[in-house]
């Protein structure tokens, strides 16, 4: 059994170092469990934040733990009534080869409704985010314009296709231009701009947003936050998901800079966690999937391959060497 361990805390932006490649004997299941194979393996940004010794909404990694996260496999051997050989389940149970794992530790989920790969991704944690953080807190309504950072990222490229749905006009804000020609062409995004290319990010976000900024979702914070919040319409919702841009400071961020914009805008600004919305998930996920079924929703994975390539990945969030959900499929 190949496990990836937290080694050490990283300072800054993690690398080779901040990993450990182990193999383990795999524990034979007793009666209630299951031994899992890993099929696919989630990178997620908050991973980082998991990585550092603080109290948070989830518990911190300790050295040496198994980098737990979101992964799908197949039960290769079942002791419990409610899984058999080969049913397809989804858990926590993060980089590691083969889980041994108590029954009541994962789901099984549907092979036929969409490729399993989707429940790490559109039809999992990333579209309830999506969905809650925007219908929840950005609250758009037909006519106005939601922003989006991050914007054709895993979250982001789901927010922006539920706002088109909701009626708005949607801008994106993302690093390459062959992602703003993905989001512009493929998911229909009404304006789309390059922030690394961008000399004045500030007025190319007021050309895109000719009558303002209405609903801002935020995946990133840092500069790219600053220049949207000075676009903000008078009683904007903000929804702060995510902010990825600070995530590897080693020094403090500056900031925040927006009191003053809230205040003459009476604007509202709302951080959430998706935990907040466990109890609405049911809702959630029929919604998505009707989306998804009804061809209102598209996506986009980036599938790495092969175990050994699960830290790289994960590096890769931070480098934005993905568009849509980025995903590692373990050997076979
Ligand atoms: P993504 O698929 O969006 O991957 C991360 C993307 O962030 C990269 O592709 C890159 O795209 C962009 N990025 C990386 N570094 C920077 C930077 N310094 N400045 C600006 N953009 C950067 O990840 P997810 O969709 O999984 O997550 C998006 C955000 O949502 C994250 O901040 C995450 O922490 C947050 N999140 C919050 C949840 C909650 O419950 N509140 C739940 C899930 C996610 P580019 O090429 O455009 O730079």
């Amino acid at each position: 059994n190949k496990q990836i361990l937290l080694a050490k805390r990283p300072e800054g932006t993690p690398d080779k170092n901040t990993f450990k490649f182990v193999e383990t004997d795999i524990r034979t299941p007793e009666k209630g469990e299951i031994l899992i194979r890993t099929i696919y393996v989630s990178v997620d940004p908050y991973m980082r934040g998991r990585m550092v010794d603080a109290p948070s909404y989830i518990p911190p990694y300790q050295i040496d733990d198994v980098l737990g996260g979101g992964a799908i496999g197949e039960v290769v051997e079942s002791k419990s009534d409610r899984f058999e050989h080969g049913d397809i389940v989804l858990g926590s149970f993060g980089w590691q080869s083969y889980y041994t794992a108590k029954e009541d530790e994962v789901r099984k989920i549907d092979k036929d409704i969409a490729p399993i790969s989707t429940h790490l991704g559109i039809l999992g944690l990333t579209g309830l985010t999506a969905y809650f953080g925007l219908l929840d807190i950005g609250e758009p309504k037909e006519g106005e314009t939601v922003v989006i950072s991050g914007a054709a990222g895993a979250v982001g490229s789901v927010v922006g296709q539920i706002a088109k749905i909701k009626g708005a006009r949607v801008v994106g804000i993302a690093g390459t231009d062959e992602k703003n020609k993905y989001l512009k062409e493929e998911l229909n995004f009404d304006e789309a701009i390059n922030y690394k290319t961008s000399s004045n990010l500030q007025q190319d976000i007021a050309k895109a947003c000719p009558n303002g900024v209405d609903v801002y979702f935020d995946n990133v914070g840092g500069e790219i936050s600053d220049a949207v919040h000075v676009n903000i319409n008078k009683y904007a919702r903000i929804t702060v998901c995510g902010a990825i841009s600070s995530y590897n400071l080693e020094g403090k961020d500056v900031g925040p800079r927006i009191q003053t914009t809230l205040i003459k805008k009476s604007a509202k600004m709302q951080g959430f966690t998706l935990g907040d919305y466990t109890d609405r998930f049911g809702e959630g996920s029929e919604a998505l999937a009707k989306w998804l079924n009804e061809g209102k929703l598209k996506y986009e994975e980036t599938i790495k391959e092969g175990f050994d390539h699960i830290p790289d990945a994960f590096l890769d969030l931070f480098e934005g060497n993905n568009i849509g959900k980025l995903l590692v499929k373990v050997d076979k």
